[in-house]
């Protein structure tokens, strides 16, 4: 078991859960209620999963409830799509909103009330000032902005222009509500931010209802306060927006007090965590689509294979700290593997397939053998395959002129072929142009089972199909979708794309039980690694993608500059 399977959720320290116990214990608040704040304008990736993880956890262990809330403020680049997608990818994540389920859509009544009574309270005004025109006040971080020339207006003009922008009256970007804070504010956020711009455009939910829509910064906190949210967690770019989250709750009438803390983005190296970029792969072609298993989208790992359970694995290894830092994309695969290794069923497939005649099996003959399906898991069973004179093994598993530690299969060498016998090489047959077409081996009839009759030893077992029997298939392979760890580091991201990341594997060979896999579960391919099979099977061709490969232990041989002497 490792480390994190054997921690317990009391176990888990991080300075959010210590500032969450001090506050129960001081008695600030009766439970926790969290919240995952998605904006409905992509597919969740895996800096969100770790963030869900998160927010449920810590619900979970504290005993109190998290929320799913739509953060839907903005209806140019909403839609329906990516919030039946969220929904799904947190649950598949293993988690549950209950009831509590929110968008801050369901707000817009409440949040425009207190605009209005913030421009009552002369804490909010009209300007006429343009977007352009209201980025050359706002100052520098080493100078500070100039005030509006409408700042001064009268609450009576104010609440008359807003109720008029809110009535349609004017053009998108004619005016817009701002909070008058401080132009002079060391913190650009207090140099009286925008709350509420004119936008022409209907909204997925409130259809034509608005046409001017809140900021993110007017709605965040206030929809936290109507939630009775008492942990505000987010990440570490809203530090900075701390002061007005605050500031707003402290000049409405809020219906509770929640608080907001902040943790570092999660960033994986070869990966880009990043809805505006992933959405650039999706539209311009790079990728399949959202759930290309390249992509690091919660659906896209799910369909590349990838379990719930080393998802949440992996969120809870990186932990949560105030730190940014990237996370080597190797964990996550270490996690995927670590838990596989234990629950999937093994199988034999040969995605190379070299044709190989047992010379003295007997002709038109084919056994049964046992085989079993998770040497890790005695309850997982055993099953049968068949063996007959003519079978397929990998092409990489032979070598005609091998060094001394290839411990496969070569001219004169013996190995193990996995549940089934011991063969021998006895010829070579090529093509001509050269390259072997089919291995002759003999067979020891003594060694069924794969087992040593006498004490003889051979170094290598490997994995075969029966011709006879196997099934067909495509295969997908995947490397990282980008080729350096910090892709778009020296120019555009997408010039980091590795044309080269999905290889399609066609006339690759499988034992037939692989027949009747089921999509979405996962099966170790022997000797290869984690394959699960994709939505794309037809029932006349069945197509498996790699999850992730098992250690080959020869490349690393062959990396240290090894191989030996022949
Ligand atoms: P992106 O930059 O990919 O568009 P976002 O933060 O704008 O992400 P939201 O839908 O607003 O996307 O995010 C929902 C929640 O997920 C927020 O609380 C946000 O802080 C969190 N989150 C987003 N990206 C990460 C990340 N890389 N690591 C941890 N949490 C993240
Ligand atoms: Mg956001």
């Amino acid at each position: 078991m490792s480390e994190a399977d054997t921690k317990n959720s009391e176990d888990t320290r991080d300075f959010i859960r210590e500032i969450i116990r001090a506050d129960l214990d001081a008695g600030k608040h009766d439970g926790v209620v969290t919240r995952f704040p998605p904006e409905p304008n992509g597919y969740l990736h895996i800096g969100h999963a770790k963030s869900i993880c998160l927010n449920f956890s810590i619900a979970q262990e504290f005993g109190g409830r998290c929320h799913l809330r739509f953060d839907d403020t903005n209806p140019a680049k909403e839609e329906q799509e990516y919030v039946d997608s969220i929904q799904k990818d947190v649950r598949w994540l293993g988690f549950d909103w209950g009831d509590n389920l929110f968008f801050a859509s369901d707000y817009f009544d409440q949040l425009y009330a207190w605009a209005v009574q913030l421009v009552k309270a002369g804490k909010a005004y009209v300007d006429d000032l343009s977007a352009d025109e209201i980025r050359a006040h706002r100052g520098t971080l080493t100078e500070p902005g100039k005030n509006s020339p409408y700042r001064d207006r009268s609450i009576e003009e104010n609440l008359n222009l807003f109720q008029r922008m809110r009535a349609g009256e004017f053009e998108d970007g004619a005016r817009v509500l701002r909070a008058k804070i401080d132009m002079a504010s060391g913190n650009m956020n207090l140099r009286d931010p925008v709350m509420y711009r004119i936008v022409h455009e209907s909204h997925p939910r409130t259809g034509d209802a608005w046409c001017i829509y809140p900021t993110y910064d007017f709605t965040h906190g206030q929809s936290d306060a109507i939630e009775h949210i008492t942990h505000s967690i987010c990440t570490l770019e809203f530090e900075d927006h701390r002061p007005l989250y605050d500031w707003y709750l402290d000049n409405i009438d809020a219906p509770s007090r929640p608080r907001q803390y902040e943790f570092s983005r999660l960033n994986v190296s070869h990966t880009i965590v990043s809805k505006r970029y992933l959405r650039q792969l999706v539209e311009e072609g790079h990728v399949r689509g959202w759930d290309d298993p390249r992509m690091p989208t919660i659906s896209g790992m799910r369909r590349r294979g990838l379990p719930a359970a080393a998802l949440r694995d992996f969120a809870k290894r990186v932990g949560v700290t105030k730190s940014n830092n990237v996370i080597e994309v190797a964990l996550l695969d270490h996690c995927a593997r670590e838990y596989l290794n234990k629950k999937a069923l093994r199988r034999m497939a040969v995605l190379d397939p070299l044709k190989v005649v047992i010379e003295n099996y007997p002709e038109g003959q084919s056994e049964e053998l046992d085989a079993v399906n998770n040497p890790e898991d005695a309850a997982a069973g055993k099953r049968k395959v068949s063996f007959g004179r003519e079978i397929y093994i990998e092409r990489s598993d032979f070598m005609e002129d091998a060094p001394r530690k290839f411990f496969r299969l070569a001219p004169g060498r013996e190995v193990r072929l996995r549940y089934a016998y011991f063969v021998t090489c006895t010829d070579v047959i090529k093509n001509d142009a050269g390259e072997v077409v089919e291995l002759r081996c003999t067979y020891d009839p003594e060694t069924r089972g794969g087992n040593s009759p006498d004490g003889r030893k051979v170094k290598g077992t490997l994995h075969w199909v029966s011709a006879a029997h196997a099934v067909p298939a495509e295969v997908r392979l995947y490397d990282h979708l980008f080729s350096r760890a910090d892709p778009g580091a020296d120019g555009n991201f997408l010039d980091d794309v590795d044309a080269e990341s999905l290889s399609v594997l066609e006339g690759c060979l499988l034992e037939p039980a692989l027949a009747e896999a089921k999509a979405g579960k996962a099966v170790q391919f022997e000797r290869q690694g984690y394959f699960c099979v994709d939505p794309d099977s037809t029932p006349e061709k069945l197509v498996f993608n790699r999850t992730v490969a098992l250690r080959d232990k020869w490349a690393k041989i062959q990396a240290k500059g090894g191989g030996g002497k022949k």
